[in-house]
């Protein structure tokens, strides 16, 4: 059966001697492995549809039940992303995060659509990386469907402290400062390892809080739209959501090892 689908190369591999795996982020079927025979070569006219980043319409065919690359034609190859080491590095860990939140024969619409805007915010520098890493990270918490609770401190239900939050990783909430304080001084009071809450704190403040909650809320087309109140604030939403999206996971990722290398 032959058909067709547009979708987006989120990774590529060599097979075999002259072939390629690419696996194609799709709105109806979710990931798709596709065998692209020949892609190699010079000749293939299917080699511009398997480099990373092309958002193509795709034509295949299933045999074997696996599908096979027949031709296609490219919508949008991302290609300016390709000029920048760190723009790269970035767009590398973001379609990670896509294959990491989404799998095969199940819908993928809105990641797609998301992961597109971001490709496309890389490309352009819509926005600082910072941002636009932070952004697809809280995404990615959300779309899995473990979204911290960052309604005001879990404490005492303070939303605008005096002291600065902080968000606690594995318990997924926030904790003001006077409370945190309060907290450790009764853990050290009380002198008993059992009894310490092991935590991973790390410092928000108001315009990071209040970013994080824009972007849970907004239209997909308006979620880069923000600004921070300081560089600082940004830099402390970056460590946040980095923290947070590794951390439910529960894995590392190399293309974020690298983005943190060649990063400025
Ligand atoms: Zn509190």
């Amino acid at each position: 059966m032959r058909a067709s689908c547009d979708g987006l190369v989120i990774r590529e591999t060599e097979y075999g001697e002259n072939d390629r795996l690419v696996t194609v982020l799709t709105a109806e079927h979710g990931q798709m492995l596709m065998i692209a025979k020949g892609a190699r070569s010079l000749k293939s006219k299917t080699m511009s549809l398997c480099r990373l980043f092309t958002y193509a319409n795709f034509e295949y065919y299933e045999k074997n039940g696996r599908y096979w690359l027949s031709g296609g034609s490219v919508n949008d190859s991302f290609f300016g992303i390709s000029s920048d080491i760190q723009g790269f590095a970035l767009a590398s860990y973001v379609v990670q995060l896509a294959s990491e939140i989404t799998g095969e024969e199940a819908g993928a619409e809105r990641t797609l659509r998301m992961t597109l805007n971001t490709l496309y915010a890389i490309e352009k520098r819509l926005k600082p990386f910072a941002q636009i890493k932070s952004v697809y990270e809280i995404f990615a918490s959300e779309e899995s469907g473990f979204s911290p609770d960052i309604d005001g401190c879990d404490m005492c239900g303070d939303e605008k402290p005096e002291s600065d939050f902080w968000l606690d990783i594995m318990n997924g909430r926030l904790v003001c400062g006077k409370c945190l304080s309060q907290r450790n001084a009764t853990a050290e009071a009380i002198k008993n390892e059992e009894l310490r809450i092991q935590s991973i704190l790390v410092p928000m403040d108001i315009s990071a809080v209040s970013a994080w909650e824009y972007v849970r809320r907004a239209e997909l087309k308006r979620i880069f739209s923000f600004e921070l109140a300081s560089a600082e604030s940004l830099e402390r939403l970056a460590k946040a959501s980095e923290a947070y999206i590794t951390n439910h996971l529960e894995r590392s990722f190399e293309t974020l090892e690298f983005y943190n290398a060649v990063k400025e």
